[in-house]
C-alpha cells in the first residue's frame, strides 16, 4: 500500500498528536485527529515554551540524545510551519540563563559542564552584562545558548492551521471511549459517534493514556503533574534571554509579558490555581529580577503534564498491543520533544529507520525511579 491509501487514526490533540499529524500529512497519509474537548487546550497550551535540552538535563544518555536533536530540528521545522499555515510560533533564539544562588546549586551546575555541550560557567558580574536586571545576590551561572524557545499558544495555532492546509479532518469533542482490537490488532476506537477505524491508530494523549491501554493488560506508568504558572508584565522590557534559577523560571514573550513558573504538584486531574502559589512564584521571580516587585499582574493557569516515573516519554509499539502506537509522557519537555516524536512516529509508520533509537523509550520498558 502506498502512502496515499493509507490512514492514521491520532487519539489526542495536543501539541504531540498534532506534531504527528503534521508529519504523517506531509507524508501523503490521510489522518484523522480527534480530542475530547477542544485542540491544545490541556498541557501544551500551559506550558512555557523553553525548548531546555541543556538546562532541563542532569546526567547524559538516550534522553538528552533525543532532546538535542529535537532541539536542532526545532528552527527548520517552526519555518516549515509558518510556511505551511502562515502563523508563526514565534521561535525566539536567545538561549537561557541559569543563575546559581547557592554554592550547592553553583556545585550541581558545575557537575554537568564535563559532558554537556553549549553550555560555559559565566560569573555573576558576566551574568548581569548580558541580563543587567539580574540579582547581585547571584554566584554566577550556565549559559546555555542553544536553549531557545516558542511561544506554546502560537506554536499550538501555528500546528492547527497548517494541519487543516494539509487536510486533516479534525473531531473535537470527541473522547476516545475504547480502543478496538480485532484480529490480534488495535484498529480503531469507540467514540459517541460510532466507531473510527484507521490502517495505524496512535495514542497521543498525554496524562490520560494510560486509561485506553489498561484494558489490553498494558499498565502505562503515567500520572499528572501539576504546574501553575503566572504571567507579569513590565511597562518595559526587563530581560530578553530567559532566566532560570532553582524552582523557578522567567520566559520573556514577544508581547511583553513575562511566563513564570512553575510548580510541580501530584494531586491528581484538579488543575485549580491557588492564591498562595501565585504569591511564592512571584516572590522567587523576585529574587532573581527585582524589579519585577513592580510588575503588572497579567494572569494565571495550570496544566497537567504527562509524568513517567524516569522522566522519559513512551514512544513506540508495545508487545501486548500489536497495531497501537504510543507516543505519550513527554513531562516536562514536550514543547521541545514535538518536532522529534512528530518525525520518529512517522518513520515508524512507513517502516523506515528511525532517527534515534527508540529502545529506551519503549512502552514496555522496566521502570526505575527518577534519580
Ligand atoms: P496534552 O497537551 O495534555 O494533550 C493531550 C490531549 O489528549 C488533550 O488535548 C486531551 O484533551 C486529549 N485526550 C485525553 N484523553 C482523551 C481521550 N480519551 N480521547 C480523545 N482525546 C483525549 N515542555 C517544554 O518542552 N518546555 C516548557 O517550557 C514546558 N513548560 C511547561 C510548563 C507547565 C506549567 C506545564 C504544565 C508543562 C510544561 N511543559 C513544557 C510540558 C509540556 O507542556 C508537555 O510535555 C506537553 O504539552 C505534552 O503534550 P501532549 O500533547 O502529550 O499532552
Amino acid at each position: 500500500m502506498n502512502s496515499r491509501n493509507r490512514s492514521a487514526l491520532i487519539i489526542g490533540g495536543g501539541i504531540i498528536g498534532c506534531s504527528i499529524a503534521f508529519e504523517l500529512l506531509r507524508a501523503g497519509i490521510q489522518v484523522t485527529l480527534i480530542d475530547k474537548g477542544a485542540l491544545n487546550k490541556e498541557a501544551s497550551t500551559a506550558a512555557a515554551g523553553m525548548l531546555g535540552a541543556q538546562v532541563e538535563m542532569h546526567h547524559p544518555g538516550a534522553f538528552y540524545e533525543l532532546c538535542e536533536w529535537s532541539q536542532q530540528l526545532y528552527h527548520k521545522w517552526t519555518e516549515d510551519l509558518l510556511q505551511t499555515g502562515g502563523i508563526s510560533p514565534q521561535y525566539i533564539e536567545k538561549g537561557i540563563l541559569r543563575a546559581a544562588f547557592t554554592e550547592e546549586d553553583e556545585l550541581e551546575l558545575r557537575s554537568r559542564l564535563p559532558w554537556i555541550h553549549n553550555a560555559e560557567w559565566l560569573t555573576s558580574k558576566e551574568m548581569r552584562t548580558i541580563e543587567p536586571g539580574l540579582s547581585r545576590d547571584i554566584r554566577g551561572g550556565l549559559r546555555f545558548q542553544q536553549d531557545h524557545q516558542v511561544h506554546p499558544v502560537q506554536l499550538a495555532l501555528a500546528l492547527q492551521a497548517s494541519i487543516l492546509r494539509l487536510g486533516c479532518e479534525i473531531r473535537e469533542w470527541t473522547p476516545a471511549f475504547s480502543l478496538i482490537e480485532h484480529n490480534g490488532r488495535i484498529q480503531g476506537v469507540r467514540t459517541a459517534d460510532g466507531e473510527l477505524l484507521a490502517d495505524q491508530v496512535i495514542l497521543a494523549s498525554g496524562a490520560w493514556a494510560s486509561a485506553l491501554t489498561e484494558p489490553f493488560g498494558l499498565k502505562l506508568q503515567l500520572f499528572p503533574v501539576k504546574g501553575q504558572c503566572i504571567s507579569l508584565r513590565t511597562a518595559a522590557p526587563i530581560i530578553s534571554s530567559t532566566v532560570f534559577t532553582k524552582g523557578c523560571y522567567i520566559v520573556p514573550k514577544l508581547d511583553g509579558s513575562m511566563i513564570i513558573g512553575a510548580t510541580q504538584e501530584e494531586c491528581g486531574y484538579d488543575k485549580r490555581c491557588h492564591a498562595s502559589v501565585i504569591g511564592s512564584l512571584h516572590s522567587a521571580a523576585t529574587q532573581l529580577l527585582p524589579e519585577l516587585d513592580h510588575a503588572e499582574f497579567v494572569s494565571t493557569w495550570a496544566g497537567l503534564r504527562p509524568g513517567t516515573p524516569d522522566g522519559l516519554p513512551y514512544m513506540g509499539q508495545s508487545v501486548k498491543m500489536p497495531g497501537l502506537i504510543i507516543a505519550a509522557g513527554h513531562y516536562r519537555n514536550g514543547i521541545l520533544l514535538a518536532p522529534a516524536t512528530g518525525k520518529l512516529i512517522k518513520q515508524l509508520i512507513m517502516d523506515e529507520p528511525t532517527s534515534i533509537n527508540l529502545s529506551s523509550f519503549t512502552p514496555d520498558r522496566v521502570l526505575a525511579p527518577v534519580q
